[in-house]
């Protein structure tokens, strides 16, 4: 199965891809450009050249951006406009790099409701970023939606699948993150919990959509709508969760990707790899 994490752009792509490598991993997850702040990706033909020279030597079968942490596409203010140019430009460098689309935590709104109405009228700017966003980036990349564990857009599977009807286009996938939908409310810790998960996601957005996984364990109790991540094995999540993951027929050939702290506080490590593969 294809597993790896969420490493450091540090020294430019070619290099997050050795990272990925260096811990057993062949499915990178990374930052287009850094995350502190509002930094646009820019890329040289060299750098281009040495990130697909790099890919193809390790072996990286998958490769995702995570869009910064400061994307908000329900804000109808500045914060809003830069999301949707940076949001662009991102997906544009995703396809120059062979990138297969960013992996996004869509926003928040003002008030926030544990179920928000899902209205047209509540959702419209997140709604028309989106459509905006997908029109002028190249048909070749996804936007991704990862599910979240707090109180922001996409804690609930319905939500999700809301509004990816609106917008209706292929090019929207789906990300589920276990630290995430345990802090939501969704057990996915037996065959049973998982089968029940998965076939409300399959009802709410089709599973043909669930492009990726995010490997966490939870340093919060179950529901909590916190959304810290912990070591597998280290947190509130039975690994009977992981186990099940890498065994359903729907999700074990997904893309698993671990954004773990570390066994050494430097982020997901060969350990982490190690311990997944062992449950399989
Ligand atoms: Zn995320």
């Amino acid at each position: 199965m294809p597993i790896g994490g969420h490493v450091s752009i540090s020294g430019g792509y070619a290099q997050a891809a050795k990272r990925v490598a260096n811990i057993g991993g062949d499915v990178l997850q990374m930052f287009s450009a850094s995350p502190r702040g509002w930094n646009f990706p820019e890329l040289s033909d060299e750098e281009r050249e040495a990130f697909f020279q790099t890919r193809e030597e390790k072996n990286i079968a998958y490769a995702y951006f995570h869009a910064s942490y400061l994307i908000n596409l329900a804000d109808t203010g500045k914060t809003g406009e830069m999301s949707r140019r940076l949001m662009t430009r991102e997906l544009g460098v995703a396809s120059e790099v062979g990138v297969r689309g960013s992996v996004v935590h869509v926003g928040s709104f003002k008030d926030k409701k544990a179920e928000p109405e899902l209205s047209t009228q509540k959702y419209e700017p997140v709604l028309e970023k989106l459509r905006d966003i997908l029109a002028n980036t190249p048909d070749d990349t996804m936007f991704i939606i990862e599910n979240m564990g707090t109180r922001k857009i996409g804690v609930t599977l319905e939500e999700i699948g809301w509004i990816i009807h609106q917008i209706g286009d292929e090019r929207l996938g789906v990300c589920l993150d276990t630290c995430h939908l345990h802090a939501g409310g969704y057990d996915i810790t037996s065959e049973e919990n998982l089968d029940e998960v998965l076939t409300e996601a399959d009802k709410q957005f089709g599973l043909d959509r669930l492009e990726c996984l995010h490997i966490n364990d939870s340093r919060d109790e179950f529901e909590s709508y916190r959304d810290r991540h912990e070591n597998l094995g280290e947190g509130y999540i039975d690994t009977s969760a992981f186990t099940a993951l890498l065994n359903d027929s729907r999700t074990k050939e997904l893309p698993m990707i671990l954004e773990t702290p570390g066994f050494e506080g430097k982020g997901p490590d060969e350990r982490n790899v190690e311990i997944l593969r062992g449950l399989q």
